[in-house]
């Protein structure tokens, strides 16, 4: 039996990024850069007026009430024409150009417009309602440092400077493979002995939520004929394996003798000192990683969780490779055995009055009893011991977000 951070060692040491390519910005939101960005062309690319409103010089309004005959309208795409001659206004629309000889926009609101002419009411300082050339970014900047999550923001920002492929590791291709003779996969009514197959919905769904592309690799009968084709089919078309089921110690053999062969004997086949999901293992065949999962579904969670998902991150160039972890405090008691295990217990983090983070259990902590995790935004991580009492600090890993 080994510490989970032993197992995460072992596993991140063969998990390396992929190497980076240019992906269309409408492809690349969660992706990491992998090189410093820096700007070509200036935002705004040119002096444009903030508001609607008349350019004028600053000058010709230092005694208000004035009225100045407007020359002209410059719209928004519009060349900044004709040039402001001293004593006059010209009509302009919001990200228009400011026409030469003009050095403040005043806002239509402190204006009246009467027979060609404007009455413009206040005194306007110079550059007043003026966005500068190069206000936002100036061309040479480095715009965002390489290993930056590109969010919706990002995106606008590449876009504003004309990246229109983003240099970024790209999404992991995820093959997702479940095995079991009792599984069915249809909405057929079950026979004796069967289940309904539910670990491929949620380990795709987190490779969805991880940034990952799930490929669904089927539900395969324990043969191992089946399995050895379903994963070499997997492996030509994916970064990544994750199998659930037949890891365990009692299973019968056939996932542990086909990821062997493969491996060539490199696998490394775990006991973990977690529960739930004690039995894990790990190797790559042809450089690609492989995850065994087990196959309780709650298990099969965790597993993808504390194993699985920090090494995709890895290999999709993410620097910050966990989930955030809190301090929180246990609004109901965690009583457990001594056992040599870490405990992760679903629970429901909620913000409390007191401003700090409050969890309590959301159900059957079974390692079949999916519900309460399906009711959980967080794992509470009770160390080996008696527990934790009700009112004490428990640390807290969250894998969502009190909506
Ligand atoms: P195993 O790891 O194959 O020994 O499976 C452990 C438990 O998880 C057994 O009760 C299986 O029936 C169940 N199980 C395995 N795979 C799945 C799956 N894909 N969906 C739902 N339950 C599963
Ligand atoms: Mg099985």
């Amino acid at each position: 039996v080994i510490e989970l951070a032993e197992a995460r060692r072992r596993v991140l040491a063969q998990c390396l990024p992929l190497h980076p390519r240019a992906v269309a910005l409408g492809d690349a939101l969660g992706c990491v850069t992998s090189v410093d960005l820096t700007a070509d062309e200036a935002v705004p690319p040119f002096a444009n007026t903030a508001v609607d409103g008349f350019a004028v010089r600053a000058e010709d309004t230092s005694n208000p009430p004035v009225t100045l005959p407007i020359l002209a309208t410059i719209a928004a795409g519009a060349p900044p024409e004709p040039a402001l001659q001293p004593g006059s206004a010209i009509r302009i629309l919001t990200g228009a150009p400011i026409p030469p000889g003009a050095d403040a926009v005043v806002m239509v609101e402190d204006t009246l417009v009467d027979d060609g002419k404007v009455m413009i009411r206040v005194a306007i300082p110079e550059n007043a309602n003026i966005r500068p050339a190069g206000s936002d970014i100036a061309p040479g900047d480095l715009v965002f440092a390489a290993g930056t999550t590109l969010s919706p923001a990002h995106l606008g920002v590449l876009a504003s400077i004309g990246v229109r492929k983003a240099p970024v590791f790209p999404r992991a291709r995820v093959g997702v493979l479940s095995t079991g003779d009792e599984l069915v996969a249809s909405g057929d009514p079950l026979r004796p002995g069967q289940i309904r197959e539910s670990n491929r919905a949620v380990i795709a769904a987190l490779a969805v939520e991880a940034n990952c592309v799930p490929v669904d690799l089927g539900v395969i009968r324990d043969d191992e004929q089946l399995i050895s084709d379903a994963i070499e089919g997997g492996l030509a078309d994916c970064d990544a394996i994750v199998t659930s089921g037949g890891v365990s110690v009692g299973d019968f053999d056939y996932v542990k003798v086909v990821l062997d062969r493969l491996s060539g004997n490199t696998m490394h086949w775990m006991q973990i000192a977690i529960r739930p999901a004690k039995p894990f293992a790990f190797g790559t065949i042809g450089g690609k990683p492989v995850f065994g999962l087990p196959g309780n579904p709650v298990s099969s969670l965790v597993s993808f969780e504390c194993l699985a998902r920090p090494a995709l991150r890895q290999m999709m160039g993410h620097r910050n490779l966990d989930r955030a972890e809190v301090t929180a405090v246990a609004d109901t008691a965690f009583r457990r055995h001594r056992d040599g295990r870490v405990n992760f217990v679903r629970v429901r983090a909620e913000w409390g009055a007191d401003g700090r983070f409050h969890v309590a259990s959301t159900g059957p902590q079974g390692s079949h009893q999916m519900r309460a995790t399906a009711l959980a935004n967080a794992l509470a991580v009770v160390p080996d011991g008696d527990g934790i009492e009700a009112g004490e600090e428990v640390t807290v890993m969250l894998t969502g977000w009190p909506e």
